[in-house]
């Protein structure tokens, strides 16, 4: 960790979801995150400093990735000890994906009982979307953001980290000042389809939450 990084507010934020979502993808876009991450050998963990700008100073944001053991089941508990926020991820071309997130969701909170949590939908470039804005309720009902993401577009890379860096803080005007350094984006979304899926999710949110106590 660079010197002047002293001092900066650092948070352990544990990343979690099915193997192929796009976790390391997403967290591999940060630049500087790249560069200065770290592996822990005993527990198959990479930490990926994450630094972000913002109006009220800096904050790191330390993100846990898995070397791809959660394809096996689920994670030690190791990895979410002293999580302080996290990040649940689906992929929105599988609905699978996206029905195991209760069970990313009892894991970590099991383990970090009371810690901001963002859901993310990834993925949203591909055209062929089958997890659609109305299915997507399960934050609703235990207070998480959500955002649609595309790890490979860069599109929405912040948002989760902002929405983040403002409940840990506890300051709601918190705003990125400087955009972090990102890899270039892979593949291009379309903007008119993103602000379609927006105005689904915006509608989406205005319907009342399925009664069924099934956590879906
Ligand atoms: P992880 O197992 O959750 O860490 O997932 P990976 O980051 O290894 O990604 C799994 C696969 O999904 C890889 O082939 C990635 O290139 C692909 N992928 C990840 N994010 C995106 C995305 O935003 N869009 C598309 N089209 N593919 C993605
Ligand atoms: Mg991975």
């Amino acid at each position: 960790m660079a010197e002047q990084d002293q001092g900066v507010p650092k948070f352990k934020l544990v990343l979690v979801g099915d193997g192929g979502t796009g976790k390391t993808t997403f967290v591999k876009r940060h630049q500087t995150g790249e560069f200065e991450k770290r592996y822990i050998a005993t527990i198959g963990v990479e930490v990926h400093p994450l630094e972000f700008v913002t109006n009220k100073g800096k904050i790191l944001f330390n993100a846990w990735d898995t070397a791809g053991q959660e394809k096996f089941g689920g994670l030690r508990d190791g990895y979410y000890i002293q999580g302080q926020c996290a990040i649940i991820m689906f992929d929105v071309t599988s609905r699978i994906t996206y029905k195991n997130v209760p069970n990313w969701h009892r894991d970590l909170v099991r383990v970090c009982e009371n810690i901001p949590i963002v859901l993310c939908g990834n993925k949203v470039d591909i055209k062929e979307r089958k997890v659609k804005a109305k299915t997507i309720t399960f934050h609703r009902k235990k207070n998480l953001q959500y955002y649609d993401i595309s790890a490979k577009s860069n599109y929405n890379f912040e948002k989760p980290f902002l929405w983040l860096a403002r409940k840990l803080t506890g300051e709601p005007n918190l705003e990125f000042t400087e955009a972090p350094a990102l890899a270039p984006p892979e593949v291009q979304v379309d903007s008119g389809l993103m602000q379609q899926y927006n105005q689904e999710m915006a509608a989406a949110a205005a319907m009342p939450l399925p009664e069924e106590d099934d956590d879906l």
